[in-house]
């Protein structure tokens, strides 16, 4: 099937089905901890490929590359950084053959994940430092052939300039998404509501933008609400974890169900999101059923935050005890409770 571009088909269409998750399913293959996911695009691309077949199986119009930590600065955590250039554009050519091979249009999203840096003012790094680490990454992205460039799981809007203004320079005239985490009480982790983020999209000029990872679907659904409130026109994008994570034995486990995550779909819907897929914890399977319930599903009247708590569960934001490890299942971040289920065995 000859790639389609992402706008065009966002137009034909009332929603879009993106992924699930990387790490999760990754981890599920065998993936080490404190190894990087983005190793295995050369060293197991088979198994790269059967993530993206997998959720191309299960109906999503989008998928990611595998390159969320392939960036210089997370790349040299394992003495990388020199191949940021290599791995990118060889996830994007991966995810590309997968892509065509499939008999509709599926389109290829770059996924560029954040630095782990503190920017300025609150930390060290400097704008032009992050515009440059991010252009490095994205032109080796477009390089490798991507539709659109995916900045997600972002928490500081000076990166988020900072990654847009590098995909405006390294790759210009493709269609630029960006989604941040609201798992601080609502916020992200750097203070950024949902309203604020809309703000800064309509500002930044992006083509879609939302939100993704955090703590559960609830709580998603929550900044999508606010989010759609604040842009009743743009295109927003809900990419929600499969409930919460919980170490139970010392695994991550997510608590949402199949089933959750069809009515997830839904109610994402309903919410006004556009774009739909999973975060953390979602399976094929999972994926699998936000296409069947949104298949078809007549778009519904806008939920109340009652209604989602109703349906879905109830806002986790504030519970105590539940553990919201910024980024937890994206790539190594998760070593401390396998090593800890290792050892016991
Ligand atoms: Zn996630």
């Amino acid at each position: 099937m000859s790639r389609t571009s992402f706008k065009s088909l966002l137009s034909a269409r009332g929603w879009l089905l993106a992924d699930g998750a990387t790490g999760t399913n990754l981890f599920a293959m065998g993936l080490e901890s404190g190894e990087p996911p983005e190793f295995w695009t050369v060293d197991r691309p088979e198994n790269i490929r059967a993530l993206h077949q997998g959720f191309v199986d299960a109906g999503s119009d989008i998928i990611l590359t595998n390159t969320f930590g392939c960036n210089r600065h997370r790349l040299k955590l394992h003495k990388a950084s020199g191949r940021t250039a290599e791995l990118n554009e060889k996830a994007a050519r991966l995810a590309g053959e997968v892509a065509e091979k499939a008999d509709r249009p599926v389109i290829i999203a770059g996924s560029v994940g954040p630095t782990g840096e503190i920017f300025e003012p609150a930390g060290t790094m400097t704008m032009e430092e992050g515009v440059e680490a991010f252009s490095e990454q994205i032109a080796a992205l477009a390089e490798g052939g991507v539709d659109v460039v995916w900045i997600e799981t972002m928490s500081a809007e000076e990166e988020v300039r900072a990654a847009v203004t590098a995909a405006k320079k390294a790759a210009p005239g493709l269609p630029v998404v960006a989604t941040m985490s609201f798992d601080t009480a609502g916020r992200t982790m750097m203070g950024v509501t949902p309203a604020r983020f809309a703000a800064l999209a309509g500002e930044l000029g992006l083509d879609a933008f939302g939100s993704n990872c955090g703590t559960g679907s609830p709580d998603l659904l929550a900044a999508v609400l606010e989010m759609t409130e604040a842009a009743p026109e743009a295109v927003v994008v809900a990419k929600a974890n499969a409930g919460v994570p919980e170490f139970i034995d010392g695994e991550i486990h997510y608590s949402g169900t199949v089933e959750l995550a069809g009515t997830y779909a839904r109610l994402a819907l309903d919410a006004g999101a556009k774009i739909i897929g999973g975060c953390c914890g979602n399976s094929f399977d999972h994926v699998r059923a936000m296409h069947e319930a949104l298949s078809g599903y007549e778009k519904g009247p806008r939920p109340t935050i009652d209604g989602i708590i109703a349906r879905a569960g109830p806002l986790t934001q504030n519970a105590a005890g539940h553990v919201c490890a910024h980024g937890h299942d994206h790539g190594a971040d998760d070593a401390a409770p396998r090593r800890r289920r290792r050892r016991r065995r």
